[in-house]
């Protein structure tokens, strides 16, 4: 299971340029991450974080791995 979109990530404002914002651990420009894990460099410490997780949901409600298991017969 896949989130649409990550956007949960820390954000911080790109100086000088309005309305632009980018990815408080890797640098890229929310634009260039477009929501996607992929967008974010591989060093980046809220991607490492995410896989190393499998994928993460929103915040409060982290499901275990072996859920994912349910519907094998
Ligand atoms: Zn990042």
């Amino acid at each position: 299971m896949k989130k649409p979109y990550y956007i949960d990530f820390p954000q911080e404002h790109i100086e000088g340029q309005m309305h632009k914002y980018r990815c408080a651990h890797c640098k890229v420009e929310t634009t260039a991450i477009n929501g996607s894990l992929e967008g974010h460099l591989p060093t980046c410490a809220y991607r490492i974080k995410l896989e190393h997780t499998g994928y993460e949901a929103s915040g409060c409600s982290v499901k275990p791995v072996s859920s994912m298991a349910d519907d094998v017969d």
